[in-house]
């Protein structure tokens, strides 16, 4: 399989030197820190992230021009977050020059096709200044998350302070301390239909994309891919904000991110040449072809 990791300059296993940031944050603090870093040096006038909304664990988009406003967008919310239909409003009403957004491997898609065909998006493609794409697997419509929180582990979804998908199990944290864990098994039939189609793992169209698989608990995989990214990560690295493992030097190490790649596009093709033969003489269209 061709290319499954996509190209990339640079692939390193990460945390960041912030421990305010690392505290609440999912993983290594990639996404919140390198944010945070290039508001603070002008690189971006604001970002475009996943705020929380009016329903727990339920995000709302949000253009965060603070560092506040960035650390309370924290942590993987493991349903759509719909941060495209900010992108327009951030040039026209907040009037940003330099847009920082993140997303996940199909919304990176999104950005990039924006940004090639801006039909409606006038003066918006030259003002996307850090595309950070996070690793994504599978993601769930938010009733199913409230169902497979609330039914199969009986907790509500005000009580999770965080979900996290690793080592074959979906697992719930209480804020009084609680973990419930759900077999991988169970949460398939609760997945967003659209994503059995989906054939990116690591975001290959990011600047920069990051996940934790692949390296130790509480540090992330870092895959810098464009020029722009290499130029955000290597002044933000040189400033301190990051510490720094070769990707060769950790465990379980790139081979992770590899096999779960292969297994994600391999799979999510055999659907979609099955759906090609559903209905009679007409299957559904393949939206590769
Ligand atoms: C649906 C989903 C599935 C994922 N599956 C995998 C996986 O299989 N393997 C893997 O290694 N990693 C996966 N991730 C990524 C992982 O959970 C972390 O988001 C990533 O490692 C970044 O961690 P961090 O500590 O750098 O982020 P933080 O510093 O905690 O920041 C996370 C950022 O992501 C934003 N965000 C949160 N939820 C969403 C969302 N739903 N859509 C868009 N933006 C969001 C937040 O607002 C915040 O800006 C998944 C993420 C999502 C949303
Ligand atoms: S699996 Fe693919 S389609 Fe589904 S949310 Fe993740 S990147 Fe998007």
């Amino acid at each position: 399989m061709a290319n499954i990791l996509g190209n990339y300059k640079q692939v390193i296993s990460a945390r960041t030197t912030d421990r305010e940031i690392l505290r609440g944050s999912q993983d290594g603090g990639i996404v919140t820190a390198l944010f945070a870093y290039a508001l603070e040096n002008n690189i971006i006038d604001g970002a475009i992230v996943a705020g929380a909304g009016d329903l727990p664990w339920k995000p709302e988009p949000i253009i965060a021009q603070t560092r506040e406003e960035l650390l309370a967008a924290r942590k993987t919310k493991y349903t759509l977050s719909p941060n495209l239909q900010l992108l327009k409003e951030a040039t026209r009403s907040y009037g940003l020059d330099r847009i920082g957004i993140v997303g996940t491997p199909c919304q990176m898609q999104a950005v990039r096709k924006a940004q090639l065909y801006p039909v409606g998006m006038r003066d918006v493609p030259d003002k996307i200044a850090l595309a950070i794409g996070i690793f994504c697997m599978e993601n769930f419509p938010y009733q199913s998350l409230v169902q497979l929180v609330e039914d199969h582990t009986n907790q509500k979804m005000e009580a999770v302070k965080k979900m996290e998908i690793g080592k074959g199990k979906f697992s719930v944290y209480t804020e009084r301390g609680a973990l419930a864990q759900i077999p991988l098994k169970v949460t398939h039939k609760y997945e967003q239909p659209g994503c059995h189609v989906c054939l990116d793992y690591v975001a290959n169209l990011g600047d920069i994309s990051t996940g934790s698989v692949g390296s130790p608990d509480g540090w992330s995989t870092v895959f810098v891919r464009s020029k722009q990214g290499e130029s955000v990560w290597s002044k933000a690295v040189a400033a301190g904000w990051f510490e720094t493992k070769p990707m060769d030097q950790v465990k379980p190490g790139l081979d992770l991110v590899n096999k779960l790649a292969t297994e994600k596009i391999t799979k999510n093709q055999n659907y979609l040449i099955a759906r090609g033969s559903y209905g009679v003489g007409k299957g559904l269209r393949n939206p590769y072809l």
